[in-house]
């Protein structure tokens, strides 16, 4: 079974190749249109992905040796994410499985995320076994989901306001550093005290999350400080940084570890953006081998949105024959 999975659903194109659940070939174009607005632009993504679909779609093959023809279906995002820019993916996929006659498989992009861990790039690399933990934190979502089966998902908590990624971002922004924040924070983080200052964590019962309060004490430490030091935050970069990262952490492993205990569950599983953090990969590995719990840390491209875990979901979702039908059009929201 060859799958051609297709990934469009914010600012990346990406078209990746998967053989019996061996990845191929992973192509991802990253649009720099955004850079100076500070955030993503819909309309400017939507037409980034309309030039970019086909160069991606025909190296991906290229790089994966593999012919349209030789393709068993097409697994495309078709929700949540920008309407403009899902249409460019999924219309791509239609019209390329009509042409080839073959089936199309609609993609959740959240499943997409908690199944990279799937994707093997050797027959005999390692899966999770069900049922496992998936801590999925990214721009858009912070959620502990119980991932019983590859379409058999349970939202056990989730943020009740903004996400991980929204957390390192907006205080990343507040700190004068370019969009996407998170990966600069994990920078200046690892030369930084991460002891150094204190924000408020959130005390919400149960497994949901909350990052907007620590958004405020940031931004309400920052504007303290400035007024008596005006160059305080170019010389406080790294503790700053540090600081905001462990707290991010804190506030993750907390609800994580209620999680486990509840579930009496022994795989925990990271994905998402916010798990290409340096310092959540160490937390959530060092967690687990102190508790004696199998962890699933995925490699950094497979963290970030990829197509590779588009087809892998794709794939799964084949070899039941759950196929989409063509008046299927994409969702903006969703859950899990
Ligand atoms: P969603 O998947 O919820 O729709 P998304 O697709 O926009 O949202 P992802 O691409 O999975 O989100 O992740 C992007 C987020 O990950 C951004 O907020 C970015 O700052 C964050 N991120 C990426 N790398 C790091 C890092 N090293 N440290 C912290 N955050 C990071
Ligand atoms: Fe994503």
């Amino acid at each position: 079974v060859i799958i051609l999975g297709i990934e469009s659903s914010c600012d990346d194109t990406s078209a990746a190749v998967i053989r019996d659940g061996v990845l191929l070939s992973n192509v991802i174009a990253s649009q720099q249109v955004h850079a100076e607005f500070g955030g993503v632009v819909p309309e400017l993504a939507s037409r980034a992905h309309q030039q970019n679909i086909v160069p991606v779609v025909d190296t991906a093959l290229k790089r994966a040796g593999v012919a349209r023809e030789e393709l068993s279906a097409i697994g495309f995002t078709r929700g949540p994410g920008l309407l403009g820019s899902l249409l460019v993916g999924t219309s791509f996929a239609k019209g390329m499985s009509l042409g080839l006659r073959i089936p199309i498989v609609d993609v959740n992009h959240l499943h997409g995320h908690v199944l990279s861990h799937f994707i093997r790039r050797n027959e005999d690399d390692r899966v999770p076994e069900y049922p496992f933990i998936c801590l999925l934190v990214s721009g858009g979502n912070s959620q502990i989901i119980l991932v019983r089966n590859y379409n058999d998902m349970e939202i056990l908590g989730q943020t009740i306001d903004d996400a991980a990624g929204e957390a390192f971002d907006k205080c990343a922004k507040v700190m004068g550093l370019p969009y996407p924040g998170g990966p600069h924070i994990d920078r200046l983080a690892a030369e930084g005290d991460p002891k150094r200052f204190r924000f408020a964590k959130p005390h919400i019962p149960g497994l949901d999350y909350s990052f907007s309060g620590l958004k405020t004490s940031f931004l309400y430490t920052l504007r303290d400080e400035i007024r008596k030091n005006p160059d305080f935050i170019e010389q406080n970069k790294a503790d700053l940084a540090a600081s905001l990262q462990r707290t991010i952490i804190e506030i993750l492993m907390d609800k994580l570890d209620k999680a486990v205990r509840q579930t009496g569950v022994t795989t925990v599983a990271i994905g998402g953006g916010v798990s290409a953090n340096s310092g959540v990969r160490d937390a959530v590995a060092d967690y687990c081998s102190r508790r004696g719990l199998t962890a699933f840390i995925p490699e950094r491209v497979f963290t970030t949105d990829n197509a590779a875990m588009v087809a892998i979901a794709a794939y799964y979702k084949y070899l039941d024959r759950q196929f989409c039908r063509y008046d299927e059009v994409p969702y903006a929201r969703v859950k899990v």
